[in-house]
């Protein structure tokens, strides 16, 4: 079999300025948002799927000596390869790593009421699912929290095709985004060069990686995120996280 690194790392042309741009955006934003004195952790983290981008992201964080945590939205309904992945990058992460998991309670409460599969019976139930089992504990995890880091890059889908490197459209909290215009073969470039742990269902055409409920294998020429809720309208594909701040509160309403 092939791997994802022999498959997909390819450079650009660029990359070295992408990865300078990277680093520099990083850097400035762990200095203008410095732990406060006496601060049992630090104001920015970085929000890990546990994806190629993210350990990318994460490697970044980690050796370039950042004040900056990790988290992890431990949904419950993660893959065997990602929670095995995650207790491997627990061991060896120098940035403190969080993993928050849903209210239980809610969780029992929504799988007696709607059934263990109500993410097919209609968007609406899809969307509640992930309102349980990743908004919830998300909001937690950004509580108090003044910037965040996500592994987003434009090539992602149509929906991501203006990611900004620095998005200050929320007023409460700033999302960095220092993969924007990364390509998905400098993002395999990166990890074959520094020989990163990564998620092996990437080597069985997994590019997106959720829930396992909610993410299949893609064929050749189909879209990125086509293995993400594929049964749903083009439309609908974002769970909410990294919906606009505005859109975000409608979500969570019709959720
Ligand atoms: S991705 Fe699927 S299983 Fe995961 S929270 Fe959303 S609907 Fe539920």
């Amino acid at each position: 079999m092939m791997t994802a690194i022999a498959l997909h790392a390819r450079t650009s042309a660029d990359f070295d300025s992408k990865l300078a741009t990277t680093q520099v955006a990083l850097r400035q934003l762990a200095q203008e948002h410095t732990r406060a004195s006496g601060a049992a952790c630090a104001p920015v983290v970085q929000a890990s799927s546990l994806g190629a981008e993210d350990v990318v992201v994460s490697h970044l964080i980690n050796t370039l000596g950042l004040d900056i945590g990790i988290f992890v939205l431990q949904t419950g309904m993660l893959h065997d390869e990602t929670l095995a992945l995650l207790e491997q990058i627990k061991t060896t992460s120098h940035a403190p790593l969080t993993v928050y998991e849903p209210q239980a309670e809610a969780v029992v409460q929504f799988v007696a009421r709607e059934g263990k599969d109500a993410m097919f019976k209609s968007i609406a139930l899809r969307k509640a699912c992930c309102g349980i089992r990743k908004m919830e504990p998300l909001a937690r995890a950004l509580d108090g929290k003044t910037a965040w880091i996500t592994g987003l890059r434009r090539a992602q889908s149509g929906a991501r095709a203006e990611v900004p490197l620095l998005d200050l459209s929320d007023p409460v909290r700033a999302k960095l985004n220092p993969l924007a215009d990364w390509t998905w073969g400098d993002v395999w470039h990166y990890i074959g060069l520094h020989q990163l742990a990564y998620n092996p269902l990437h080597d069985q055409f997994f590019p997106s990686i959720g829930c396992a409920p909610c993410t299949r294998a893609i064929s050749l020429g189909e879209d990125f995120r086509a293995g993400r809720w594929w049964w749903e309208e083009q439309s609908a594909k974002e769970c909410g996280l990294h919906v606009a701040p505005k859109d975000q509160h409608e979500e969570e309403i019709s959720a």
